[in-house]
């Protein structure tokens, strides 16, 4: 990964681990030469300039779905509010502001295509079958799930399905990410790929 960006990325906002970002950037820069790469969940870019780096390396695109408003644990007087990310004339979290920045640092903007919208509105619209999903959204049950019934289906065969936050432990963390990475396992679609850290990543089969 080139040093600038990775740096950049280092430096972002964000709930990332280093070497599951490198990971990322690995899995994008192969699935981007099959397809776009799509990441649910951009916040303020990190996994974005993991992810869009590798993309750009295959020539290809990465998709940023986020509706920009924060997820549930962003909230006002919840545990991962970020006041900087607050806007009060709106009354909400903000966090497109940041998200292009990193993008235009990391001269990432004509890779990058920002989808702001939810991901049920978004996966209602979209067709392009997909080179890679990154699924790092909403963590309740709900969202967790509506993310893979979304999107799963619009990976193309050998397309990487990548799950952030799975905790096999319940005292480490939520456990919708990883009920996502069994029921990816067990509807037969998808085959096991390594595992980094808290990064669950499965192959589309044929
Ligand atoms: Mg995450």
């Amino acid at each position: 990964m080139d040093a600038r960006v990775h740096s950049l990325a280092l430096a972002c906002k964000g709930f990332l681990d280093d070497e599951e970002g490198l990971r990322l950037h690995a899995l994008a820069r192969e699935a981007a030469a099959l397809g776009p790469v799509l990441e649910i969940g951009s916040y303020c870019g990190k996994s974005a300039l993991y992810l869009g780096s590798g993309a750009k390396a295959a020539g290809g695109s990465l998709i940023c779905l986020d509706h920009h408003r924060g997820s549930e644990e962003h909230q006002r007087g919840e545990e991962y509010h970020d006041p900087d990310l607050y806007d009060a004339e709106a009354g909400a979290v903000d966090s497109l502001g940041h998200l292009r920045r990193a993008l235009r640092q990391a001269e990432l903007e004509e890779t990058a295509l920002l989808l702001v919208a939810s991901s049920t509105s978004a996966a209602r619209l979209w067709s392009t079958p997909l080179g890679m999903v990154f699924i790092d959204g909403g963590h309740s049950h709900e969202a967790a799930h509506a993310d893979y019934e979304g999107w799963a289906h619009k990976l193309l065969p050998g397309g990487i399905l990548a799950i952030h936050d799975l905790f096999p432990d319940p005292a480490e963390g939520g456990q919708a990410p990883i009920e996502v990475y069994r029921r990816a396992l067990e509807s037969g679609d998808f085959a096991p790929l390594p595992t980094t850290k808290t990064l669950g990543v499965l192959r589309r089969l044929g």
